[in-house]
Protein backbone atom coordinates (compact mmCIF):
# COMPACT_ATOMS: atom_id res chain seq x y z
CA UNK A 1 0.00 0.00 0.00
CA UNK A 2 1.61 3.19 -0.97
CA UNK A 3 1.87 6.08 1.56
CA UNK A 4 -0.44 9.37 0.99
CA UNK A 5 1.53 11.97 0.50
CA UNK A 6 1.28 15.36 2.93
CA UNK A 7 0.01 17.96 2.40
CA UNK A 8 1.17 21.52 4.36
CA UNK A 9 -0.78 23.97 5.18
CA UNK A 10 -0.16 27.40 5.79
CA UNK A 11 -2.72 30.09 7.02
CA UNK A 12 -2.20 33.31 6.41
CA UNK A 13 -1.59 33.60 2.61
CA UNK A 14 -3.28 30.53 1.39
CA UNK A 15 -6.52 29.88 3.14
CA UNK A 16 -6.96 33.72 4.59
CA UNK A 17 -6.11 35.93 1.43
CA UNK A 18 -4.52 38.68 3.63
CA UNK A 19 -3.62 41.24 0.87
CA UNK A 20 -6.78 40.84 -1.24
CA UNK A 21 -9.15 43.67 -1.09
CA UNK A 22 -12.04 42.37 -2.83
CA UNK A 23 -13.37 38.63 -1.24
CA UNK A 24 -17.05 38.81 -0.82
CA UNK A 25 -17.80 38.37 -4.02
CA UNK A 26 -15.92 34.78 -3.82
CA UNK A 27 -17.68 33.06 -0.68
CA UNK A 28 -15.11 33.98 1.83
CA UNK A 29 -16.18 35.00 5.61
CA UNK A 30 -14.73 37.32 7.51
CA UNK A 31 -13.77 36.31 11.54
CA UNK A 32 -12.37 38.45 14.08
CA UNK A 33 -10.06 36.18 16.17
CA UNK A 34 -7.71 36.46 19.33
CA UNK A 35 -4.49 34.60 18.71
CA UNK A 36 -2.29 34.81 21.52
CA UNK A 37 0.81 35.91 20.23
CA UNK A 38 -1.37 38.63 18.85
CA UNK A 39 -3.35 39.70 21.77
CA UNK A 40 0.05 39.81 24.02
CA UNK A 41 1.45 42.03 21.12
CA UNK A 42 -2.05 44.88 21.32
CA UNK A 43 -2.37 47.44 23.61
CA UNK A 44 -4.29 46.34 26.56
CA UNK A 45 -8.45 47.29 26.52
CA UNK A 46 -7.46 48.93 23.02
CA UNK A 47 -10.27 49.14 20.39
CA UNK A 48 -7.84 46.61 17.93
CA UNK A 49 -7.70 43.94 20.77
CA UNK A 50 -11.81 44.44 21.49
CA UNK A 51 -11.97 43.86 17.59
CA UNK A 52 -9.48 40.82 17.43
CA UNK A 53 -7.70 40.23 14.06
CA UNK A 54 -9.71 39.87 11.09
CA UNK A 55 -9.12 37.14 9.09
CA UNK A 56 -11.18 35.77 6.16
CA UNK A 57 -11.72 31.84 5.58
CA UNK A 58 -13.83 30.27 2.69
CA UNK A 59 -16.58 27.83 4.44
CA UNK A 60 -15.66 25.22 1.35
CA UNK A 61 -11.90 25.39 1.69
CA UNK A 62 -12.19 22.46 4.16
CA UNK A 63 -14.11 19.80 2.18
CA UNK A 64 -12.22 21.05 -0.75
CA UNK A 65 -8.84 19.92 1.01
CA UNK A 66 -10.37 16.70 3.15
CA UNK A 67 -11.48 15.08 -1.06
CA UNK A 68 -7.58 15.55 -1.75
CA UNK A 69 -5.89 12.42 -1.47
CA UNK A 70 -3.37 13.68 0.95
CA UNK A 71 -3.07 13.74 5.13
CA UNK A 72 -3.43 17.17 5.88
CA UNK A 73 -1.00 19.18 8.24
CA UNK A 74 -0.83 22.58 9.72
CA UNK A 75 2.17 23.79 8.37
CA UNK A 76 1.16 27.88 10.17
CA UNK A 77 2.47 30.10 12.58
CA UNK A 78 -0.77 29.64 14.51
CA UNK A 79 0.34 26.51 15.12
CA UNK A 80 -2.08 24.44 17.74
CA UNK A 81 -4.44 27.68 17.25
CA UNK A 82 -5.27 26.69 13.60
CA UNK A 83 -6.60 23.62 14.43
CA UNK A 84 -8.95 26.28 17.33
CA UNK A 85 -9.76 28.99 15.67
CA UNK A 86 -8.89 28.29 11.77
CA UNK A 87 -10.33 24.86 11.25
CA UNK A 88 -13.91 25.71 12.29
CA UNK A 89 -14.35 28.58 9.54
CA UNK A 90 -13.70 26.17 6.64
CA UNK A 91 -15.23 23.09 8.31
CA UNK A 92 -12.17 21.16 8.82
CA UNK A 93 -12.00 18.85 11.91
CA UNK A 94 -10.32 20.55 14.82
CA UNK A 95 -7.62 17.80 15.34
CA UNK A 96 -4.96 17.84 12.18
CA UNK A 97 -1.33 17.71 12.95
CA UNK A 98 0.67 20.36 13.51
CA UNK A 99 4.44 21.18 12.91
CA UNK A 100 5.61 22.72 16.08
CA UNK A 101 7.94 24.96 15.33
CA UNK A 102 11.37 25.66 17.16
CA UNK A 103 13.07 28.13 15.39
CA UNK A 104 9.70 30.40 15.08
CA UNK A 105 10.11 33.69 12.52
CA UNK A 106 14.10 32.97 13.20
CA UNK A 107 16.63 34.41 10.76
CA UNK A 108 18.21 31.57 8.74
CA UNK A 109 21.96 31.59 8.03
CA UNK A 110 21.66 30.71 3.89
CA UNK A 111 18.30 33.34 3.48
CA UNK A 112 15.99 30.18 3.54
CA UNK A 113 12.56 30.83 5.03
CA UNK A 114 11.87 30.04 8.69
CA UNK A 115 9.81 27.44 8.42
CA UNK A 116 11.78 25.43 5.71
CA UNK A 117 14.45 23.59 7.21
CA UNK A 118 12.11 22.30 9.80
CA UNK A 119 8.94 21.07 7.29
CA UNK A 120 12.20 19.02 5.31
CA UNK A 121 12.68 17.38 8.95
CA UNK A 122 9.35 17.15 9.90
CA UNK A 123 8.43 15.01 6.75
CA UNK A 124 11.24 13.18 7.32
CA UNK A 125 11.07 11.56 3.76
CA UNK A 126 7.70 11.28 3.08
CA UNK A 127 6.16 13.17 0.08
CA UNK A 128 4.75 16.25 0.41
CA UNK A 129 3.02 19.88 -1.27
CA UNK A 130 3.45 22.76 0.78
CA UNK A 131 1.20 25.26 0.26
CA UNK A 132 2.54 28.50 1.91
CA UNK A 133 3.20 32.61 0.53
CA UNK A 134 6.54 32.83 1.56
CA UNK A 135 8.53 30.26 -0.34
CA UNK A 136 10.80 31.34 -2.47
CA UNK A 137 13.52 30.03 -4.93
CA UNK A 138 15.92 29.44 -2.40
CA UNK A 139 13.47 26.81 -0.28
CA UNK A 140 12.34 25.13 -3.85
CA UNK A 141 16.63 24.28 -3.85
CA UNK A 142 17.05 23.55 -0.57
CA UNK A 143 13.93 20.97 -0.32
CA UNK A 144 15.16 19.74 -3.70
CA UNK A 145 19.21 18.70 -2.29
CA UNK A 146 18.03 18.00 1.35
CA UNK A 147 14.69 15.98 0.90
CA UNK A 148 15.11 12.69 -0.41
CA UNK A 149 11.40 12.15 -1.28
CA UNK A 150 9.09 13.45 -4.05
CA UNK A 151 8.53 16.98 -2.81
CA UNK A 152 6.31 20.43 -4.51
CA UNK A 153 6.54 23.78 -3.00
CA UNK A 154 3.57 25.08 -4.50
CA UNK A 155 3.53 28.93 -3.93
CA UNK A 156 -0.10 31.10 -3.34
CA UNK A 157 0.05 34.64 -3.88
CA UNK A 158 -1.75 36.16 -0.63
CA UNK A 159 -3.98 38.52 -2.32
CA UNK A 160 -5.53 35.59 -4.30
CA UNK A 161 -5.08 32.68 -1.20
CA UNK A 162 -5.91 29.10 -2.70
CA UNK A 163 -7.57 28.97 -6.39
CA UNK A 164 -9.56 26.30 -8.65
CA UNK A 165 -6.01 26.11 -10.20
CA UNK A 166 -4.09 25.28 -7.24
CA UNK A 167 -6.94 22.21 -6.23
CA UNK A 168 -6.06 21.03 -9.89
CA UNK A 169 -2.35 21.04 -9.32
CA UNK A 170 -2.41 19.09 -6.18
CA UNK A 171 -4.87 16.28 -8.02
CA UNK A 172 -2.76 15.93 -10.57
CA UNK A 173 0.48 15.97 -8.55
CA UNK A 174 -0.95 13.25 -6.26
CA UNK A 175 -2.07 11.14 -9.08
CA UNK A 176 1.67 11.52 -10.48
CA UNK A 177 3.26 9.61 -7.51
MG1 LIG B 1 1.76 32.77 5.12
Amino acid sequence: MSVRPLLLLDVDGPLNPYRARFLRHRGYVTHRLRPADWSARQVPGSRRLRRGLRVRLHPAHGARLLALPYDLVWATAWMHEANDMIAPGLGLPEALPVIEWTRLFARDPDGLFWKTRQVVEWADGRPFVWVDDLITGLDVRHVADSHPGPALLLPVDPRRGLREYDFARLERWARSL
